[in-house]
């Protein structure tokens, strides 16, 4: 009987766990590396289809109400097929129900040999280890997980050229009146490098911010966070352009920088940026961080 009872607890507890203790860091790493291996991502190639194959099997697994996002991008380089892609959790049946969105790109860029691990692999791998801890749970919220598709730009980041994923669903938002729902949106990208440090991006909604922090410091994680400020054209751009509150939690910063290195440092959009460049660890920091906000806005 004692033991009968201890076996129930414990299966009731690890059911109930809260949500940021459900973050599986050791997943998130494998996820990265799955991915990274897939090899290029850029639309159309085979390795972003199989990255698209590998967040819909995860998404179906945890029980997400998945939508598609699909549209025709004009771009330098012809028209290009774009797929947004959406995992609602905790839908309601109340059609007013308030949503937070945890986002990040899952292209690369359009460069011979660029493989991504951090840049593109480590947000897309996060948000699977996301909807893995967000599946059964119940919250006030709705939560959205979005893939973006086509962030980086053909050429340059200049004009239109670059965001096309993240514009065309922002413009979606605001037109179908789902905006006024968003209590917030939170873009991951580059967050599993070796020298942790998000940025405190400037463009970025600053309460927000500052429940990121609370969140941070909560869990010990303060060193880092919003150690510098750096202005970025990210996806969140779009959504602040629309009304949305929306965070960049960006990490600008990694490896040698300098005048004779990209401006996010020696490996930012250099073939360079493999597996090896990425830690468990700081997907982890980051990881259950932005789980502890979604609780700390849930409430
Ligand atoms: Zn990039």
């Amino acid at each position: 009987m004692f033991i009968r009872l201890g076996f129930l607890i414990a299966a009731v507890s690890a059911h109930a766990a809260i949500l940021n203790e459900r973050f599986n860091a050791q997943q998130a790493y494998a996820y990265t590396a799955q991915v990274a291996a897939f090899g290029e991502r850029w639309p159309g190639s085979p390795g972003h289809k199989k990255t698209e194959d590998l967040i819909h099997q995860v998404l179906q697994i945890n029980g997400a109400r998945i939508e598609a996002d699909d549209f025709t991008a004009t771009t330098p380089r012809g028209t290009v097929p774009v797929h947004n892609i959406i995992g609602k959790f905790n839908v309601s049946a109340d059609p007013k129900q308030q949503i937070l969105i945890l986002a990040g790109h899952y292209d690369t860029l359009f460069q011979p040999g660029f493989i991504g691990a951090n840049d593109g692999g480590s947000s897309t791998a996060i948000l699977l280890a996301f909807a893995d801890a967000l599946a059964t749970q119940k919250m006030k919220m709705q939560v959205w997980l979005v893939w973006t598709d086509l962030e980086e730009a053909i050429n340059s980041f200049t004009g239109d050229d670059g965001l096309y994923g993240s514009r065309h669903l922002a413009q979606k938002l605001a037109a179908n009146g789902t905006r006024s729902r968003v209590r917030g949106f939170f873009l991951l990208d580059m967050i599993g490098d070796k020298q942790l440090g998000v940025a405190r991006e400037t463009e970025s909604n600053r309460p927000l911010q500052d429940v990121i922090a609370r969140a941070a410091a909560q869990l010990g994680y303060s060193q880092y966070f919003f150690q510098y400020q750096v202005g970025i054209i990210d996806d969140h751009v779009p959504f602040i352009r629309a009304g949305i509150p929306a965070v960049d939690v960006v990490d600008a910063m990694y490896g040698r920088m300098g005048p004779t290195f990209d401006s996010m440092g020696e490996f930012h959009h250099a073939n360079t940026d493999t597996i090896d460049k990425v830690s468990q660890r700081s997907l982890e920091v980051v990881g259950r961080t932005m789980l502890l906000t979604v609780e700390l806005l849930d409430k």
